[in-house]
């Protein structure tokens, strides 16, 4: 099958959160299963200036905007053998930032997302590759099969491609004022109810709903959780109208990416079968941190986009609980200026129990990974989530709420001893956070049964494999129930 994926963060070129990580893994794995696949993106700066041997084309087109044409320079790159392709325009993405500012959300961002829709459809016309599949991902891109049924339809060139719209987090939905339709060249008749017209709005990620052939979203649990209005998001109305083309599919993780034993950010490499590197991680994380080294008290860490959905509140309300058991606490964070300054005002208050890191840090991220003993995702809502099945990679065991891809991957010795890999409460309130929290420390009393459940963890097959199987039957589907 030829598959291109449109996304608009790719590790290792440009990250914000977890959709870089599948967009940068997955198609390696659906290549090792012999298919063709391609990846396309915006040049951001972090990829101008990230030190990549990107060749610039000589393909380039000409996107017209509402009236206004627009050049896109088409670059390329490789990763392991998957051909990247990455469309230049200096004006809408030689800028620091993908998609904003700590102050909030660049002000263009329809049309700079608008015209990287246009650009990738209009490039395919230019490469050598005619993919069976567009899978698209977040709103993004989810004006793609908006494109492609509406003014595109009946051009034989798109013809016989299917759409696959992949939702990796419902909270955006890509929503701007009616205007922005003409400002982007779309047809005005697209603002109704059945298609892009959203409370008053547009919304993007409507378009790619209405309009893709499939859907599908990260975990099995988080499907099912969005078809509800408790946790649509106002969307479960459009998403059950679609519910018979709906797929969950976890996430995977590159295990070349993440593995104690080959990554180059840690003091000491370990594995399962050789866990006393892990210690001296813990040691050097405390030390470099300021905190007491104290190999035995145990490490309670979160590396986390600094954002509601993450149950940041659940933290504050249990901060007067958790300080006050015997535990370090670790936190590496980035995100809205309302939770780091908040953040920020509680670095100080506990010298060596206490480590508040604000901003995004790679290797820091992997650090953290390795010398902590629990990592904590109280999330309120949770599509897949990567943190929770790298911090099983790495032996620490994560604290979790009972929602969407946590709930499909971390299991509790109450419900499942046999398959116990970390600790799950239920209520979004900091009582439930608290004596989830107090299991785990019990449990962390009894080193055979700590080491156990790390192990377990460790061993566990994380690896993208299964995931690509189960798009690959998706990518089938998608193509057997083609919408015209
Ligand atoms: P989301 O995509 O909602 O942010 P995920 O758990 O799916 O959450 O993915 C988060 C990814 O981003 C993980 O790889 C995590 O390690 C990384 N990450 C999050 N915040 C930071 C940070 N401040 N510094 C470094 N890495 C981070």
């Amino acid at each position: 099958m030829k598959i291109l994926l449109v996304s608009s963060e790719v590790t290792p070129f440009a990250k914000t959160g977890g959709l870089a990580d599948v967009a940068g893994s997955l198609p390696q794995a659906l290549k090792r299963l012999g298919h063709d696949v391609r990846v396309i993106l915006p040049c951001y700066d972090t990829v101008r200036k990230g030190g990549f041997a990107l060749r610039k084309s000589r393909k380039s087109v000409e996107v017209s905007l509402g009236g206004t044409i627009r050049k896109a320079q088409l670059r390329q790159d490789s990763l392991d053998g998957v051909p990247v392709y990455f469309i230049e325009n200096a004006d809408f993405f030689a800028r620091d930032g993908l998609y904003g500012t700590p102050e909030g959300d660049y002000p263009d961002n329809a049309e700079r997302f608008g015209f990287f829709c246009r650009a990738v459809l209009a490039l395919l016309r230019r490469l050598d590759f005619r993919p069976d599949i567009l899978h698209l991902n977040d709103w993004q891109s989810a004006l793609i099969p908006v494109l492609l049924r509406t003014e595109l339809a009946g051009d034989p060139f798109y013809a016989s491609m299917g759409t696959l719209l992949t939702i990796h987090n419902l909270g955006y939905q890509g929503l701007f004022p009616p205007p922005t339709l003409g400002q982007l060249g779309l047809d005005p008749a697209l603002y109704t109810v059945d298609a892009l017209e959203y409370w008053g709005q547009i919304s993007f990620l409507k378009g790619g709903v209405v309009f893709a052939d499939r859907i599908s979203t990260v975990s099995p649990t988080y499907r099912d959780e969005i078809l509800t209005p408790e946790m649509g998001i106002g969307f479960d109305g459009i998403l059950r109208d679609r519910q018979d083309a709906l797929d969950g599919i976890l996430n995977g993780l590159d295990p070349k990416l993440w593995d104690p034993q080959l990554d180059t950010a840690l003091v000491t490499p370990y594995s399962a079968t050789s866990l006393r590197g892990k210690n001296a991680n813990k040691k050097a994380l405390q030390k470099a941190l300021g905190l007491a080294v104290e190999p035995s008290t145990p490490l309670v860490a979160m590396v986390t986009r600094l954002d509601t959905q993450k149950g940041l509140e659940l933290v504050h309300q249990a901060w007067d609980g958790l300080m006050a058991r015997n535990l370090q606490f670790v936190l590496l964070g980035s995100g809205e200026k309302t939770h780091t300054e908040r953040f920020e005002r509680l670095k100080d208050g506990y010298p060596g129990k206490v480590a508040i890191t604000l901003g995004f840090n790679d290797a820091l991220a992997r650090r953290i990974y390795a010398g902590s003993d629990l990592f904590l995702m109280p999330s309120l809502y949770e599509p897949c989530g990567l943190g929770q099945l790298i911090a099983l990679r790495y032996g620490s065991l994560p604290l979790v709420r009972r929602t969407g891809g946590l709930a499909d991957t971390v299991h509790d010795p109450a419900d499942a001893p046999l398959r116990a890999n970390g600790f799950v409460f239920n209520e979004p309130s900091s009582d439930a956070l608290l004596a989830a929290l107090d299991r785990a420390l019990d449990a962390y009393q009894d080193r055979r049964t700590w080491l156990r459940l790390v192990k377990r963890g460790m061993e566990q097959d994380l690896s993208w494999t299964r995931s690509a199987e189960k798009y690959l039957e998706t990518y089938t589907k998608t193509l057997e129930n083609r919408r015209d």
